[in-house]
């Protein structure tokens, strides 16, 4: 509080997720929000100090970050298992560890971001001296979960942020949400001002994201599908290639943001097609980044961010007619429309002054 008074910037400790290391993809969209979260700080004049996972990587941008880092077995992904599970921590874990050093290190730092979708630290927000905040990265997936984030809601409802209203709605909270979107650094994104007749997909390469869906769609167009991403759920990504004719998908795996954007933006049309509550949708924004317009399906972040005639169309949940529909209206927009829209509300200036002014909020609400 001090320091805000003063017009100093904030000493923020970010604590990253207890899946994967920074960079290896394993983290899915948490990893790349990350980035951008630390380099909108530091532009904005705080001082960052992120505690991830060993052989952690960090882009060029968050150079001024200090990087700590804590060993340990990774965190069983929450969106895979049944709704009742429990909380679940394996031997030798991570996560404590992570949160262990966090404990440990509180005092040197005005606040604290959790970007982990777990258990521990939201239990643990209440029992910190530094006030401890997080950015949560999933609707709702699980029950004892929800029960936590729901129990940091109703004691200090300014504590938590989500990444949009459709993924906050699956929570019950005493207040509106603070929505915090997503930055993504535009210089890292090359505006494509035409694509080929090539539709793109990308993501995790697991159930929920639906890529059978987009396949479906592509073939039904008679348009190739180029997909890029991690393949989560081999058997998943094996089942799907034999429901559709051979050839249909054009994997060219995980790339990173360099390659990974260049290839993006040949693209004509992006498809997302999530089966759940997505909270954001990274890759949404990423190819309207490059200029390409998105056809998805009116379900969770992507049917927030995706503005029918603006940056792209939006068909009804599920309905593989009405996406193929959504992929002609998408194809005829103007690309510049979608750099735009993305410049305007995504970009990392735009995401570092609204996490600014949750943290300020966090802070002197604590003091
Ligand atoms: N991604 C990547 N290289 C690829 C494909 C995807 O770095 O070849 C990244 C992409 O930039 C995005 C993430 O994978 O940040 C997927 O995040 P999203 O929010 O779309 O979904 P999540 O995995 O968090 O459910």
């Amino acid at each position: 509080m001090d320091r805000l008074r003063q017009g100093h910037g904030l000493r923020v400790l970010v604590v990253s997720t207890p899946i994967g290391s920074l960079g290896s993809g394993r983290g899915g969209g948490v990893e790349l929000t990350a980035a951008g979260l630390v380099a909108g700080l530091l532009g904005r004049g705080h001082a960052v100090t992120v505690l991830a996972a060993a052989g952690s990587v960090l882009p060029p941008a968050c150079a001024a970050a200090r990087l700590w880092s804590e060993s340990g077995v990774d965190q069983p992904g929450w969106q895979h298992r049944p709704a009742s599970t429990a909380v679940e921590i394996p031997r030798q874990a991570l996560l404590p560890c992570l949160w262990q050093r966090a404990w440990q290190e509180q005092a040197q730092f005005d606040v604290l971001i959790n970007l982990a979708y777990d258990w521990l630290p939201f239990w643990l927000s209440r029992w910190f001296q530094t006030p401890l905040c997080h950015l949560v990265s999933m609707g709702s997936v699980a029950q004892v979960m929800d029960e936590v984030i729901e129990a940091v809601a109703a004691w200090r409802p300014e504590r938590l942020a989500f990444h949009t209203k459709a993924q906050a709605a699956d929570f019950s909270l005493p207040a509106p949400p603070f929505v915090l979107g997503n930055g993504f650094d535009p210089d890292q994104y090359q505006f494509c001002a035409e694509g080929e007749p090539v539709l793109g997909w990308a993501g995790r390469i697991s159930p929920e994201k639906g890529l059978e869906d987009a396949a479906r769609v592509a073939v039904q167009l008679g348009l190739p599908l180029r997909v890029w991403g991690l393949r989560e759920d081999e058997d998943y990504a094996r089942a799907l290639e034999l429901a559709v004719p051979p050839g249909s998908i054009d994997w060219r795996g995980f790339l990173a943001t360099p390659q990974f954007q260049a290839e993006l933006g040949a693209c004509r049309v992006f498809l997302n097609t999530p089966k759940w509550n997505e909270a954001f949708g990274n890759v949404v924004v990423e190819a309207m980044a490059c200029g390409l317009p998105v056809a998805a399906y009116a379900r969770g972040g992507p049917g927030e961010l995706v503005r029918e005639g603006i940056n792209g169309a939006l068909a009804a949940p599920d309905d593989l007619d009405g996406l193929a529909a959504a992929v002609e209206r998408a194809a005829g927009l103007d690309r510049r429309g979608c750099r735009h829209w993305f410049l305007q509300h995504h970009s990392i200036d735009a995401f570092a002054a609204r996490l600014e002014a949750w943290l300020e909020q966090v802070v002197r609400l604590a003091a």
